[in-house]
């Protein structure tokens, strides 16, 4: 295996450890914390425009000021946590079924799937000093409770966040929501924020959207559980954007697949160009194993806590 050490693109998977508490039994508070600054006045995302075809214009969002910009390209560009997760990582935090995490990227923080149970999903992010009123953005990628359960809690404790979702969620759900907080139903290629777009839904069953995010280094796909196929859902982003793919982190769906789909989808990642995976929740354990015998050091095991951080060194 080649060393990663040194290339221009580090990834550093950090897993926080020394803990002692599993699963603290009650809600710690969380208003208190001030990691993103004393000021929690995230800027609404503006309601993005859909931009078919290549991604090349300018994102809606700008936040902060050219230097401040330039200072955090060169720190941490992109950083992805974990708070809800069926496989363990940081014992701290309550391994649940279910997907969700933070993306911070561009001064920008958004939260992607809220896993099962809200009280779960907030004693996470609070055991991660992530305030849930910083959240800029919230994006589902499809119907299944796994995913959504937990949005009504964090919407009560947020700061009404929009939330981007795909029509086929249906108008029950959709308005359920917008009792809440605003509701945009997103299309392939929409601009959720600067760097960071949807594939929009992937027919499936049911349909799903994946977030991208675009890094010097190529796109991050994060997928719920990629119900209509991983491969779809990749092979979308590849079409919209044209850019190669960095890491693919999220879940798979390939709990009931045999050793050959796996191979073909494997050989599928291959052609795609897809240089690093980092496969957590629905994926399956034999999935799992065979994509970390075939990525080896550009495999990522991640589960709940896991934080990925894409720098530009
Ligand atoms: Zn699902
Ligand atoms: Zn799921």
């Amino acid at each position: 295996m080649i060393k990663t050490l040194g290339r221009m693109l580090s990834i550093l998977l950090l897993s926080l450890t020394g803990c002692i508490n599993p699963a603290p039994a009650s809600l710690p508070a969380t208003t208190s914390q001030t990691i993103y600054g004393s000021a929690h006045t995230p800027t609404p995302f503006q309601p993005a425009e859909a931009i078919p075809g290549s991604m090349t214009g300018e994102s809606p969002v700008v936040a902060g000021t050219a230097e401040a910009v330039q200072a955090k390209k060169v720190e941490d560009l992109l950083k992805i946590r974990i708070v809800y997760n069926n496989i363990a990582d940081d014992p701290r935090l309550v391994t649940d079924w279910g997907f969700g995490a933070t993306i911070e990227y561009h001064d920008q923080i958004i939260l992607f799937d809220t896993g099962t149970d809200g009280r779960i999903l907030l004693q996470n992010m609070a055991v991660m000093g992530i305030d849930p009123a910083s959240v800029q953005a919230v994006v589902l990628s499809h119907i299944h409770n796994d995913h959504t359960g937990g949005l009504s809690d964090f919407l009560a404790v947020s700061s009404q966040p929009p939330v981007y979702l795909l029509s086929a969620f249906g108008a029950n759900f959709i308005n359920e929501v917008r009792r809440s907080t605003a509701v945009i139903e997103t299309t392939p290629g929409q601009v959720i924020g600067d760097g960071i777009l949807t594939t929009g839904a992937v027919s499936g069953n049911p349909s799903e959207q994946a977030l991208i995010l675009r890094t010097p280094r190529g796109m991050v796909i994060v997928t719920g559980c990629a119900h209509p196929g991983i491969v779809q859902m990749v092979g979308r982003a590849v079409t919209l954007t044209g850019d190669p793919v960095h890491l693919v982190l999220g879940g798979f769906h390939l709990g009931s697949a045999g050793p050959d789909r796996i191979t073909m989808i494997l050989n599928e990642f291959r052609r795609l160009g897809v240089e690093k995976v980092a496969p957590s929740h629905c994926t399956g354990e034999e999935a799992i194993r065979l994509f970390a015998d075939a990525y080896g050091e550009d495999f990522l095991p991640t589960g709940v806590g896991s934080i990925i951080t894409i720098g530009a060194e």
